[in-house]
């Protein structure tokens, strides 16, 4: 009875409030003001006047600068746009209209294609499968990254697997970083398919919210002293570091993917936006200068985690698990109908990301996971979404049974 007295005042109090997208807030934003005034000079290290066409692969001072951040030497960097996204979609069109390194045919010649898609995982690749006609397969996570038993075996029998998508370190929405075996194993396996790609969006490479940072295996390494150098396709962006809808992005792989990545980008354009690159050299220095700016992130949405885990131990305890993540975005919470949940929370004015959308075809077969993105409201807006959120969470149990 208490849990529909509370969903009743819940919903009285007629709230607005939004968990739905990892979006950074306007105060993450503001840290990267100082970038509006730059770059001071539109010359770049080699003094190319970067306000003209070329550099199609990007600044190498840039370059140089993600290199070790990223995990992929410089000369294997094309940078692009603002979005990483966009550079995963394209990877995929340009896989089915020309033959990648090591594969017999273009993918759009194959009969089926598949990519497997360890769960929880990040909604948006999941539309870049939809879109393009990939069949998806959902692989269970563990602690360690995906369950490599599952995944091993489906990539060595199906030659139709392509791909797998992978957010390795603070991942998309559980915060888990993978292991080194995890990502020795994915490197090492042997695939039915020979143009297999690992898709290695390392969004959150430099997203620390502790003072010991994640360490991460470095797969593209690891590839080529296991005898598979072409297998990874790396990624990263720095849109939740500078600013998400201005910043700049990576792909990084081997020499041969990357002299093939270029030869299908330089009929899209004729050179990347150098002043952006510029602005960010000059705004972010070196490696030094990028853990420096991503301490002050932390120092803003540190408090943002620990709200949330702290608002979910106490009305939530007993009911429900969730994830604490230690960098990245997202906390991952699993509850009992979590449609359900989301339906209510939504009724009371709560938004939340639909349940389901962690998982391909929107299916979650256990319809136990949630998302919860906290850093772009304000402490006081998040508690109460937090505490609003547990009561649905209270009522749907109480109405359908934990
Ligand atoms: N990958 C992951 C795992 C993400 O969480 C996000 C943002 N939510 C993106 C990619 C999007 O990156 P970008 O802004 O570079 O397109």
């Amino acid at each position: 009875m208490s849990a529909q007295r509370d969903y009743a005042a819940l919903v009285q109090r007629d709230l607005s409030l939004d968990l739905t997208r990892g979006k950074p807030s306007p105060r993450q934003l503001d840290l990267s003001d100082a970038m509006l005034g730059l770059p001071t000079s539109h010359l770049t290290a080699a003094g190319v006047d970067a306000r003209n066409y070329g550099d199609l692969q990007g600044l190498p001072e840039l370059r140089a600068l993600f290199a070790p951040l990223i995990q992929v030497p410089a000369g294997q960097i094309v940078v692009g746009g603002n979005s990483s996204l966009t550079l995963m979609h394209d990877t995929v069109v340009h896989a089915l209209l020309s033959t990648l390194p090591g594969g017999e045919r273009r993918w759009v010649e194959e009969p089926q294609l598949t990519f497997l898609c360890p769960v929880p995982g990040y909604d948006r690749h999941f539309t870049i499968c939809e879109r393009l006609g990939i069949t998806m397969v959902a692989v269970p996570m563990t602690a360690d990254g995906p369950d490599m038993d599952v995944v091993e075996r489906l990539v060595a029998t199906d030659p139709t697997v392509k791909g797998i998508w992978c957010v390795p370190k603070y991942s998309n929405p559980s915060g888990i970083v993978y292991s080194d075996e995890t990502v020795r194993r994915l490197a090492a396996m042997p695939t039915a398919a020979p143009d297999f790609r690992v898709f290695w969006d390392n969004a959150y490479a430099v997203h620390h919210l502790t003072d010991t940072p994640a360490e991460l295996a470095d797969l593209l390494a690891l590839c080529a002293e296991h005898g598979n150098p072409d297998r990874a396709f790396v990624y990263a962006s720095t849109s939740k570091v500078t600013f998400a809808g201005s910043g700049v992005s990576f792909f990084g792989s081997s020499p041969a993917n990357v002299q093939w990545f270029l030869a299908n980008t330089s009929k899209q354009s004729i050179g990347p936006d150098k002043i952006n690159q510029l602005r960010h050299v000059e705004f972010l220095r070196d490696a030094e200068g990028v853990a420096a700016h991503m301490r002050k992130h932390a120092e803003l949405i540190g408090p943002k985690f620990e709200l949330v885990d702290k608002v979910l131990t106490e009305r939530l305890g007993d009911l429900a698990t969730w994830t604490s993540p230690k960098g990245g975005y997202f906390i991952s919470l699993e509850v009992p109908h979590a449609r359900e949940v989301v339906a209510r929370a939504k009724a009371a004015g709560i938004a939340l990301t639909p349940a389901g959308a962690t998982h391909p075809y929107g299916d979650d077969p256990a319809d136990r996971t949630i998302r919860i993105a906290p850093t772009y409201p304000d402490l006081d807006e998040l508690e109460q979404a937090i505490e609003g959120l547990a009561v649905c969470v209270r009522l749907v149990a109480e109405e359908l049974g934990a």
